[in-house]
């Protein structure tokens, strides 16, 4: 009996210890693509122990946090969460299980274990596929459980799921990583890089397609250096349909049919190699958005951040891209304020964004992680002055929006409906491939549908669009 075989057999025992009871649950998702991916597996098993969801965590009888450690606010949001869910803890007994990132950590779990010693199950990212046996053994033994491992890390197949959209699914293909950027805890919790075998991929993505989604977003820490370590370190893997790197699985991807777009997150800029564009070139399902962390512009700061390229690396790239990839677009990822970066090295980042022209910028104020390099650089940069950089690069690329938005005007836009407007039920909204948020008015029989779109008028966060048959 394998691993989650054994979990299955741990889910039927709580089914059973819950029988005729109407049992409830609420999971809390922080951070990443990735998280939420793994929230859909911590659903999947619940669902399959007999609970049913609740949006109301008062009348949850498992509540479940799973977490993320990548900024400090994260933290403070469980910590709070926590002081509030004290009181129906005492009064109802609910089940308190917090997994995740963060439980990687141990001054996090030492924390939780002191101040928070009502909560039941603490659990890491490497032992998810085992919260069947340990719901079974808190309400069995009502013992807390700490289930952590701090180990590389292996791949676990099999482990049920419930997706929470009907039209794009999320698909992680790899997880870890072995860049140990200076800022960044994700190698210490997720471990190192290891890739999902071809053929269990593949399998997925085609039964996505038979229930009826139409875009697929492979996910990975270090997306674009699928199978790279076991292909370096000739660790077995079995080659299928012929995929043994990303670019050979996006253009296995791109033959399902049903499916019609893809996208893939996070890419790191040193493993995007000839074949990985000419893919991206080729495969016409494949979004022409490519993320492309820069995270900063400045070589010195690049170099202190363990980014492994330069400035004018990062720049020939997106030309070598632009040139091989026609309409093209980029986004990217920036962090400001990290230790040693001078308003010189700043504006070297302010020079790039200007240059590439992103599409869309996921701006951060760098924030200590205890465990990482960076934190233990002694040339921290003031609050205010990362507050007034960042300040400063919002209203560049808030700017450079609000033109490329206008460009949009009078042109026509495949988009895949996803559903109706949450600020209007009588809208319809979708995105572009370049993933601008398009409303419209139109019939509901549209929502999963891609469509043509003209685009009639631009506004900061969002496109209209006319649908004309
Ligand atoms: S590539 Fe760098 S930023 Fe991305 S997960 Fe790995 S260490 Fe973190």
């Amino acid at each position: 009996m394998n691993k989650v075989e054994q979990e299955l057999e741990y889910m039927e025992k709580v089914k059973e210890y819950h029988q005729g009871k109407d049992v409830k649950y609420a999971i809390f998702t922080m951070g990443c693509q990735l998280n939420e991916n793994d929230s859909e597996k911590i659903e999947g098993m619940l669902v399959g122990m007999g609970y049913t969801k609740t949006e109301d965590s008062k009348q949850a009888d498992i509540i479940v946090y799973n977490t993320c450690c990548v900024r400090e606010n994260a933290e403070e949001r469980l910590f709070g969460k926590l002081g509030e869910i004290k009181k129906q803890k005492e009064e109802k007994g609910t089940v308190i299980a917090i997994g995740g990132c963060m439980m990687q950590e141990k001054h996090i779990t030492e924390k939780i274990k002191k101040s928070y010693p009502f909560v039941d199950i603490l659990f890491g990212t490497h032992t998810l596929y085992k919260l069947p046996e340990d719901i079974y053994h808190i309400l069995e033994n009502r013992k807390k459980i700490e289930d952590i491992a701090y180990i590389d890390g292996e791949v676990i197949e099999g482990i049920p799921i419930v997706r929470g959209d009907h039209i794009k699914a999320s698909v992680t293909i790899m997880n870890g990583c072995n860049n140990f950027c200076s800022y960044c805890i994700v190698p210490y919790v997720r471990g190192r890089e290891r890739s999902r075998s071809p053929r269990d991929i593949l399998e997925e993505i085609e039964s996505l397609a038979k229930q009826g989604y139409k875009e697929v977003t492979l996910l990975g820490q270090n997306v674009n250096s699928y199978l790279r370590v076991e292909r370096e370190k000739n660790i077995p893997f079995e080659e299928y349909r012929g995929v043994n790197s990303f670019a050979t699985l996006l253009r296995e991807v791109n033959k399902i049919e049903g499916i019609e777009r893809i996208r893939f997150v996070s890419p790191h800029p040193k493993d995007f190699t000839q074949d990985v564009i000419e893919a991206i070139r080729d495969c016409e399902k494949v979004s022409k958005i490519i993320h492309l962390p820069l995270q900063a512009g400045s070589t010195s700061v690049l170099k202190a951040m363990n980014r492994k390229y330069t400035k004018e690396q990062y720049l020939e790239l997106v030309d070598k891209i632009k040139r091989e990839i026609p309409h093209v677009v980029f986004s990217t990822d920036i962090i400001v304020g990290f230790p040693g970066e001078t308003q010189r090295n700043f504006e070297d980042t302010l020079d790039v964004v200007k240059k590439v022209g992103y599409e869309q910028v996921f701006m951060f104020i760098y924030s200590r992680r205890v465990g990482t390099p960076g934190d233990k650089m002694e040339n921290q940069i003031p609050e205010e002055i990362k507050h007034e950089r960042f300040n400063q690069l919002k209203a560049l690329v808030e700017g450079q929006m609000e033109e490329q938005n206008k460009t949009y005007i009078g042109t026509v836009q495949k988009v895949l409906i996803e559903g109706t407007s949450k600020n209007n039920e009588n809208m319809l909204t979708g995105r572009t491939d370049s993933n601008k948020v398009v409303i419209l008015e139109g019939d509901k029989n549209l929502i999963g549908k891609m469509v043509n779109l003209n685009i009639i008028s631009e506004h900061m966060w969002y496109l209209k669009g006319e649908y004309r048959g």
